[in-house]
């Protein structure tokens, strides 16, 4: 716990790409952040659930990793000395004098002139699978997301779900895992066409073994280390998969935790804002990328970037009333250290 406030210019709820960029785009007008994350590291979506996957519309990459597109954000960000808050929800968030105090989950307490929320889908955690004891078991045996699929090399690994990430992660993982089993109620897989007919492709070599139509029943094991998972049929006819590792992808719950309780006017649990410059219905406090709602809005990556920019110049008057701000492009203005 700390109870020295810190004080900043803009204080960035969300350390996704598009909060990363925000620290860019400020830096730029000369705005010093604070940025806070409940993860444990930087990223969002992209570091959390798609690490290795290839994104292909992110302008002047004709494709890019979602871990590579963090790492360079990262560095964008850097010269602009960001101070990281990771680990820790931002709970609370109210007015004091011309700004905002934010406190945190681990007692950080800031002031700040404005607030960027960049919180995506707000604070977001796996539907677990209703098995006695699982939490025994998680993040030893049991996974809700994969980061480096190399950390399952050799290892028998039973993967739950019938949806793209259940069926694209056994067909990645077939080629490290010493066995897939693929678990789902169904004989069909709602995946994309080529990925379904790549994974019964794999199933005939005998490189993924489709349990279905089963279901996850119970787990088996001691002391958190996995032993076998237990399926049961329609009919509750039990079966015991020997395993090292279970990964049960039955999509992610969201929840907007306190941000709902901040008095924002909301639509569709997204933060309702005026398109030309993010601010929401309270004065000082922006919303952008996917938790931000706007007639006509995408919810695309390059999207949160632009409203990143139009934020950061709507901010600069607030920190520095009376101050000109002249528009002036990157090339221009150069940025410091390069
Ligand atoms: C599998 C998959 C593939 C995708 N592919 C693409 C693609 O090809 N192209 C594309 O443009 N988009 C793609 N997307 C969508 C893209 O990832 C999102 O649009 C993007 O991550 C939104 O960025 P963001 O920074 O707004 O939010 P997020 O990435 O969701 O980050 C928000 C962060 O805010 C934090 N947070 C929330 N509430 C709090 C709080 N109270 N306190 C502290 N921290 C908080 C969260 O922990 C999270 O880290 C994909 C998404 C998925 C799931």
């Amino acid at each position: 716990m700390s109870d020295a406030v810190q004080h900043t210019d803009v204080a960035i709820i969300g350390a996704g790409p598009v909060g990363l960029f925000a620290v860019f785009e400020c830096g730029m007008l000369g705005l010093k952040c604070h940025v806070f994350d409940a993860l444990g590291e930087a990223g969002g979506q992209c570091a959390a659930l798609y690490p290795e996957k290839p994104i292909y519309d992110i302008p002047g990459y004709p494709a890019i990793d979602a871990a590579s597109l963090v790492r360079k954000l990262e560095e964008q960000a850097a010269p602009f000395a960001p101070q990281y808050h990771l680990d820790q929800q931002v709970e609370h968030l109210s007015k004091q004098g011309n700004g905002f105090l934010i406190r945190t989950t681990r007692g950080v307490s800031v002031t700040a002139r404005a607030v960027i929320i960049a919180a995506g889908a707000g604070a977001f955690g796996p539907n677990r699978p209703p098995l006695d004891g699982i939490e025994a078991y998680e993040g030893k045996g049991v996974f809700y997301l994969v980061t480096r699929r190399e950390a399952f090399r050799g290892q028998r690994i039973v993967i739950a779900g019938g949806g793209d990430s259940a069926v694209d992660w056994a067909i990645s993982l077939a080629d490290v895992a010493a066995h897939v089993m693929l678990v789902h109620r169904r004989a069909k897989f709602r995946a994309a066409p080529e990925s379904a007919a790549r994974l019964e492709a794999l199933a005939a070599e005998k490189r993924i073994e489709l349990v279905v139509p089963y279901q996850l029943h119970a787990l088996d094991g001691q002391d958190g280390k996995l032993e076998a998972v237990i399926v049961a049929d329609l009919k509750g006819a039990t079966r015991r998969l020997p395993a090292d590792v279970l990964l049960p992808f039955f999509g992610l719950s969201t929840d907007l935790g306190p941000i709902a309780q901040w008095g924002l006017y909301l639509e569709h649990h997204r933060i309702a804002v005026q398109p030309a410059s993010c601010m929401t219905s309270i004065e000082g406090i922006f919303a952008i990328g996917d938790v931000a709602t706007y007639p006509g809005k995408l919810k695309l990556i390059l999207s949160g970037f632009a409203e990143a920019a139009q934020a950061a110049h709507a901010i600069h008057p607030l920190v520095h009333p009376g101050e000109a701000l002249h528009f002036e492009y990157s090339t221009t203005r150069g940025v410091p250290g390069r």
